[in-house]
């Protein structure tokens, strides 16, 4: 694993304080939904100390790592996560109804499928298997974002659960505006590391894996969101649908999950579907500025 020491991307600085140790090493990370023992490990995590950033440092390439990984957990998760794209494409459709829209990190698809009833949708997608998915269905594109070349920009670009994947936000974003129509409208969701969850868990907090580089808290993703030439519009939290049976994979890494788990996985009770709305996580909306 390749791994290089960096400066706070959103302010330059150098001074940082560590948060987490690094418990991975020289491994690549767990990349899966199955919430192992190994996803719960990460690289050093540090906070910045001019502006309170979190982000891994010396930073991994892990890149390589999603490229022919397929997640069998994920495509069983497919109706939770159809009903919560239905629901995020709802809270959309407030800000603009309609025109082209990118999802940036699309996976399989899915989010694609709901937003395709209301706007013309294209994906970018890493993962070999997960684009190969995306692509029986939609046009997406398997280049890295600073790749792709589009003919028009687009009037709308979601990244859901990937801005904490980038090794590098300032310039991904920078990328993100560039596809972006002037007002276009960009969403993102993504933890957030200043709610009281989150204090509450400390690093036990669920966002804290390996394969996540960045840490945002709502400052610090306006603040780049800013620097990128985006002004927002909404912040929030996202109701996400779970079936009790993913409940129970997703709570097996807490003590009192691990003994509620087999119970969330009977036969009558595992496919019923519940809203959870949680602390440590945010839904954050921003028009790039004219
Ligand atoms: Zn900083």
């Amino acid at each position: 694993m390749n791994k290089r020491e960096i400066p706070c991307c959103l302010c330059g600085s150098t001074k940082h304080t560590v948060v987490l140790p690094d418990t991975l090493g020289d491994r690549p990370p767990a990349v899966g939904y199955d919430f192992s023992t190994e996803t719960r490990k990460t690289y050093q995590v540090v906070k910045c100390a001019s502006c309170g950033f979190l982000y891994t440092n010396p930073m991994p390439s892990v890149a390589e790592c999603y490229e022919e990984h397929r997640d069998e957990t994920y495509i069983r998760s497919c109706p939770q996560r159809r009903r919560t794209a239905d629901h995020a494409v709802s809270i959309l459709r407030r800000y603009q109804p309609s025109g082209r829209l990118l999802d940036i990190g699309c996976a399989t698809g899915i989010f694609l499928d709901s937003a395709a009833r209301f706007y013309q949708v294209e994906g970018l997608e890493l993962s070999r298997w997960a684009y190969e998915e995306a692509a029986k269905r939609h046009k997406v594109h398997n280049v890295p974002l600073d790749r792709l070349k589009v003919d028009k920009p687009f009037d709308i670009a979601t990244l859901f659960g990937v801005i904490e994947h980038f090794e590098d936000p300032y310039s991904a974003m920078q990328c993100v505006a560039r596809l972006l129509r002037p007002g276009g409208l960009l969403v993102v969701y993504t933890g957030d590391v200043d709610s009281w969850l989150p204090r509450w868990l400390g690093k036990k907090w669920w966002w804290f894996q390996g394969m996540h580089l960045c840490y945002f808290s709502r400052r610090t993703c306006e603040l780049l969101l800013s620097k990128c030439g985006f002004d927002t519009v909404h912040v929030g939290t996202l109701c996400v649908y779970f079936q009790l049976y993913s409940l129970g994979v997703s709570l097996k890494r807490y003590r009192l999950g691990a003994l509620m788990s087999p119970l969330l996985n009977l036969p009558g009770l595992r496919r019923i579907m519940v809203p959870v709305k949680l602390s440590g996580e945010m839904l954050l909306l921003a028009r790039r500025r004219p």
